[in-house]
């Protein structure tokens, strides 16, 4: 009997001949080890973002700038892939590293510039406009998983082009033990059939609201996530701003409110960090059970409602851990209650 499969990354366990059916020859392969570590992948960028509390013309933004945030405070290393333009501060960088984000997947083009995208939100905060979207180094993105990134346990597609998600996604020579997807309405108007692509090899979608009606051409939001999770992802969140998130799994649905805050300065990125903040608790707790993901979008929906305190990522970058214990409490306060059944 003879053993044919030599990469490490797997074990290797072979069938004795006598029980296998004639002209079977079959080997089990199984991973060998995964490592504790979450792969994040998605744009680090420039926004403009404009709200009814004020104005930037430039600060750093990103999916995968906000996912890393939020999930290294829960898991580390937090394994970037990206690609910025010679005008990413250097700074910023050397934050993430500090928090165990490691850069060696974040390409540096010389000679273009990062992303950029500018929105200007309405009213109410839950809405927006896209100003601009500048691909600018993100056009030629042709993610690259290092090797050092091979055997991670969760990987986090940020919102990005869904062929790139897809390009990460082939790469990876273990399957990751849970794969969550965001996206945006931007990739469902101009590739959606890359997107449903996508969609076939995730365990758990985000999206908001809208996008859930225009992914699945349902008004309902039950029937929306009914027709989603038929596309592919086990579980579905359906994100609501300041209404809170749903998350869908077979029959079951469980809902978790957004804080109500008294001052919202900017929302950009509230996504993400629901997303990082999902994710990474998954990740510290090992269980990608439907009823530890009830604790983990509480665990989001904590992480959005300090990224929306300030503009940009500068919240994320001054919370403790006491501060993060302190507002899951605010949590539990809030949906806490008895009932005498009448
Ligand atoms: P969110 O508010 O969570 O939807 O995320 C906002 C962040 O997403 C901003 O910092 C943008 O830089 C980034 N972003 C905006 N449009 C796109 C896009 N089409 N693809 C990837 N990232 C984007």
């Amino acid at each position: 009997m003879k053993a044919f499969c030599v990469q490490t990354n797997y074990t290797v366990k072979l069938i004795p001949i006598s029980t296998l059916k004639p002209y079977f020859c079959s080997v089990l392969i199984k991973p060998k080890h995964y490592t504790m570590s979450l792969i994040t992948v998605g744009t680090m960028a420039f926004d403009a973002i404009e709200t009814p509390f004020g104005k930037v013309d430039k600060i750093v933004g990103g999916s995968a700038t906000y996912v890393a945030y939020a999930a290294s405070n829960f898991v580390t290393p937090v394994q970037q892939v990206s690609i910025v333009g010679y005008d990413f501060p250097e700074d910023e960088m050397t934050e993430l590293k500090k928090r165990g984000v490691q850069t060696e997947g974040v390409e540096i083009v010389p000679d273009k510039k990062s992303f950029f995208w500018s929105g200007k939100y309405h009213l109410d905060m839950n809405s927006r406009d896209t100003l601009v979207t500048d691909l600018n180094v993100l056009a030629d993105f042709d993610p690259k998983i290092p090797e050092s990134y091979q055997g991670a346990e969760f990987l986090m597609l940020g919102n990005l082009m869904p062929k790139l998600q897809m390009s990460v996604i082939d790469q990876l020579k273990i399957r990751p033990k849970l794969i969550v997807m965001d996206t945006m309405n931007f990739w469902m108007d101009i590739a959606m059939d890359d997107l449903k692509a996508v969609l076939k090899k995730v365990d758990v979608l985000l999206v908001n609201d809208a996008e859930a009606r225009q992914l699945s051409e349902e008004v309902s939001i039950v029937k929306a996530a009914k027709k989603i999770m038929a596309m592919g992802p086990q579980f579905l969140i359906i994100k609501k701003g300041e209404h809170g998130a749903l998350l869908f799994h077979e029959n079951s649905v469980f809902f978790a409110p957004a804080l109500p805050l008294e001052e919202v300065f900017d929302p950009t990125g509230a996504g993400d960090t629901f997303a990082g903040g999902f994710i990474g608790y998954l990740a510290k707790t090992k269980d990608i059970s439907f009823e530890n993901m009830k604790t983990a979008i509480i665990v989001g929906s904590a992480m959005a409602s300090f990224c929306v305190e300030k503009f940009g990522p500068d919240r994320m970058k001054e919370i403790s851990k006491e501060d993060i214990d302190e507002r899951l409490s605010q949590f539990v306060q809030l949906v806490n209650f008895d009932i005498d059944l009448v």
